[in-house]
């Protein structure tokens, strides 16, 4: 189990952070250490060979002007004082003849180490600088000579074993090695907190996204105080949540509603054909029933058709016969059809157009939209009211009908919802012949599928008016 859970831990994107975060730290660390290690190791380096120079000229000054006794008897008390005070003899020293062989040769005795007898096979005017490595796996330090001819042609050798250097370097080595753990421990515990702190909202994302897989669609990532790009991620999906919960709700609203609107109808064409049947009625009768049944199903198939139109428009598949017309060419012949129906009711339609106003849509779309908001402006206007008027002109650069009646308005609290799918108001809803509630969702979405848009202004006992923009 702790297993399983540690894998799970080391494929998350929290855990990759951290080891490029402490990789990337470890590799500068280490890249500072060998710039620190070759400029640290040169200066030591020529700070040794600076001394054994300076030793090398000082010697061979007191050489000429005392000759060897005098020189070996000081660089000897020299050798026996350090050792009184403890201190580390640093140089070694060797006097050889004109042809290498050593004459005189001074110390330290941890210097044993070294195969000195290999001085006398180099030839010292070759090199400035010889390197005497230790015999065996004495150290990994060696013992660096420089050469200088004295004035009697004789050699003098001075040298220096690197073993303080090279301590000095493994030291460094050795804190460098503490560094990096150091550095790991706070690289590891660094990030795990930062990387943890960092990506806590698409943790929440996914616990709220497995939340939902649950069944508990109401669930949401709990909003972060941060406006960096996670913070707006949460945002936008808290939002998009909220937006496909509003449209699942629309849905299954629309698939209830319509389950309801087509219970009725069936219920009746069922009442009507069973009446029929069990009736010993003649053909008049049959014939009744018949007509009966296709009004019923007329309705249910008005209502299909118009449901279809309405989620077609939506959806931006409605196709659109795109034309240029004179809008009094649309006005008109529907304001002639639907002044039959007003006058049943003793109404009558005025129209105020501008002339040639020139739109570019759908003429029978557009034709339908009219007619809807004819076919309302009567209904809901009492009869023998006052008259309807339809307008047609530009307001704010845009084409504009306005389609005004007098008659019982719409209460505030409904203008948001007319325009939904079988909505019918609250005053009509129990009437069934006044309508499916269908019309004002078709004026919406075919406005919508022309870019245009339907706006209404209303008060109750007064009288609405609803405006429609055609695209500019
Ligand atoms: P319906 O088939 O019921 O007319 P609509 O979608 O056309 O369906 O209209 C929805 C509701 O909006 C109507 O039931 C009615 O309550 C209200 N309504 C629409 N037009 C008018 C209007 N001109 N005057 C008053 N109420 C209206």
């Amino acid at each position: 189990m702790f297993l399983k859970n540690l894998i799970a831990e080391c494929k998350t994107i929290g855990f990759k952070l951290i080891l490029w975060y402490s990789g990337f730290l470890v590799l500068s660390a280490f890249l500072l250490f060998v710039l620190a290690y070759v400029f640290l190791s040169g200066t030591l380096q020529r700070d040794d060979h600076k001394s054994i120079k300076q030793q090398i000229q000082e010697v061979s000054g007191e050489y000429d002007k005392g000759g060897p006794t005098e020189v070996m008897s000081r660089v000897k008390s020299e050798f026996v004082e350090s050792k009184k005070f403890r201190k580390r003899s640093h140089f070694f020293f060797r006097f050889a003849g004109p042809d290498n062989n050593t004459t005189r040769i001074l110390f330290p005795r941890q210097w044993d180490e070294f195969d000195l007898t290999r001085l006398e096979k180099i030839d010292p005017a070759e090199k400035t600088w010889i390197t005497v490595p230790p015999e065996g796996d004495a150290g990994n330090f060696s013992l660096e000579v420089t050469s200088s001819r004295l004035s009697d042609g004789s050699w003098l050798q001075v040298g220096m074993s690197t073993e303080s250097r090279q301590r000095v370097l493994s030291r460094f080595l050795e804190s460098f090695m503490y560094v990096v753990v150091f550095l790991l421990l706070t690289a590891f515990s660094s990030g795990y907190y930062l990387s943890r702190r960092a990506l806590r909202p698409l943790r929440d994302l996914i616990q709220t996204v497995r939340a939902i897989e649950m069944g508990q669609m109401d669930a949401r990532v709990p909003q972060t105080r941060t406006h960096d790009e996670l913070g707006e991620l949460v945002r936008l999906f808290n939002h998009m949540l909220a937006r496909i919960e509003t449209l699942i709700s629309g849905m299954k609203e629309s698939l209830d509603n319509v389950a309801h609107e087509l219970r009725t109808p069936m219920t009746r064409m069922h009442n009507i054909a069973e009446t029929a049947l069990s009736s010993e009625g003649g053909a008049m009768q049959y014939k009744e029933a018949l007509e009966d049944f296709v009004e019923e199903s007329n309705r249910i198939l008005k209502m299909l058709n118009t449901l279809m139109d309405i989620s077609e428009a939506e959806t931006g598949v409605m196709p659109l016969d795109w034309q240029e017309f004179n809008i009094r060419e649309l006005i008109d012949p529907v304001v002639e059809v639907y002044n039959f129906i007003a006058e049943e009711k003793g109404l009558s339609i005025q129209t105020e157009v501008d002339e040639e106003l020139i739109v570019r849509a759908d003429f029978n779309r557009i034709s339908q939209v009219l007619a809807n908001l004819l076919d309302n402006a009567i209904k809901y206007t009492p009869d023998k009211g006052l008259p309807i008027l339809v307008q047609a002109g530009i307001s704010d650069s845009a084409t504009v009908i306005n389609v005004t009646d007098q008659g019982q308005g719409i209460a505030e609290k409904e203008l948001s919802k007319i325009w939904d799918r079988l909505y019918r108001g609250a005053k009509t809803s129990g009437d069934t012949t006044k309508g499916l509630g269908l019309g004002l969702s078709q004026v919406k979405a075919i406005l919508q599928a022309h870019n245009g848009r339907v706006e209404v202004e209303s008060q109750p006992g007064k009288g609405t008016t609803f405006r429609i923009y055609f695209p500019q």
